[in-house]
């Protein structure tokens, strides 16, 4: 950051004593040297399919042309936790969102009780835009990894309140109740509009909403199943996202959860997987075709951790059935894959764990993560 705002400072240098003698446009100046000059994505748009292995995502390709399967740039992450080998999402969030691992059920808290700043908080202090998505309530732990410290991720009512002042800018998903129908009576409502968000309670009214900060709490609890009706959700909440974070020319991070991948693998349900899977997958594209038309933009998809142990046994060739085999109700250990479109793209691959996704979005945004380490990790 020492970089670009010194920069900044010899461009409206340069620009005082230009204008001085010419009367030259600064904003078309200063917009195309921050374009041209260096290669950091400035808008970043990470998409977690929660619960979304290989053998799921090779599942729905077997009845669709997938979108996240035609980003160029490929790698498998590794997703333990630090107290065990299958995380949980908690600790899975954590990781991603911050660059260091926790033990299960914690949201952006070591062991020994130290908070963390995630890649959200550190996009705010450096002047971006920030969006948070999510299929299931919003307080849930993989967007609540994003924007809150907590201890277990079972605190909801808290991952609520530390919503509001937290400076982000979008944030669409379930959990209504979680800010107004609150066993401590506080609304969380009147907070976030004094606070200059509109809340949208729906997606209808999600759509009116052109400009400014927005607050989607679309649902009372989670979101239902595609199955059961939520039909454009994701995909206009997307849409909706990208279109208000893009008022900062500074650039954004927007993180988008497919959340219940996860639960039609716990339910061991496969229906429940693809229609989800489908769906995440759709977000994907809109999110893919903003990257293409914004070349400043890093698209990165992945997931948490693989859920079901899901295998695909049948010779879905001869048999045209797709009959896969589960192995567990929970979570697995298996490693997940990535996939990376656009700015810096290149950063991801080969073997990864999920704890260099955060340190690769901050090399992507050129942030300098020598004085964070300092602050944050000791
Ligand atoms: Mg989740
Ligand atoms: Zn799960």
């Amino acid at each position: 950051m020492l970089k670009i705002t010194l920069k900044k400072t010899v461009f409206s240098f340069l620009f005082t004593t230009v204008f001085q003698l010419v009367a030259f446009n600064v904003t078309a100046y200063t917009q195309n040297t921050a374009s041209s000059g260096d290669n950091k994505a400035r808008k970043v748009i990470l998409l977690i399919g929660d619960g979304m292995g290989l053998a799921q995502i090779h599942a729905a390709a077997a009845n669709a042309q997938l979108n996240l399967l035609s980003l160029p740039h490929t790698a498998l992450v590794t997703t333990a936790s630090n107290d065990n080998g299958i995380t949980d999402s908690g600790a899975a969030g954590t990781a991603i969102a911050t660059g260091v691992k926790t033990n299960n059920g914690k949201i952006c808290i070591t062991p020994n009780q130290q908070h963390l700043k995630s890649i959200l908080k550190i996009a705010e202090e450096n002047g971006l835009s920030t969006g948070l998505i999510a299929t299931s309530d919003i307080t849930h732990a993989t967007p609540a990894s994003f924007v809150a410290n907590v201890a277990h991720r079972s605190q909801e009512n808290e991952i609520a309140r530390q919503f509001i002042g937290s400076g982000i800018d979008v944030f669409i998903g379930g959990g209504l109740n979680n800010f107004m129908r609150r066993a401590d009576s506080i609304d969380y409502v009147d907070s976030l509009v004094a606070h200059g968000y509109y809340v949208a309670t729906s997606v209808d009214e999600l759509k009116t909403h052109q400009s400014g900060k927005l607050a989607g709490l679309l649902y009372p609890v989670h979101p239902p199943k595609m199955s059961e009706g939520r039909g454009e959700m994701l995909t206009m909440s997307t849409t909706k996202a990208l279109q208000i974070l893009s008022e900062n020319k500074d650039g954004f991070f927007l993180m988008i959860e497919g959340a219940q991948i996860d639960w039609g693998g716990h339910a061991n349900d496969i229906d429940y997987i693809l229609a989800e899977l489908l769906d995440f997958d759709n977000a994907v594209g809109v999110a893919l075709k903003y990257a293409k038309e914004n070349p400043e933009t890093l698209v990165i998809v992945t997931s948490d951790h693989e859920t079901g142990g899901m295998t695909l046994v049948e010779d879905i060739l001869n048999t045209g059935k797709m009959k896969p085999h589960f192995s567990t109700i929970h979570h697995t250990a298996s490693p997940v894959p990535l996939f990376a479109y656009g700015k810096r793209a290149e950063l991801f691959k080969g073997l990864m764990d999920n704890t260099d996704i955060f340190h690769y979005i901050m090399s992507a945004y050129g942030f300098n993560e020598s004085a964070l380490n300092k602050q944050l990790h000791n």
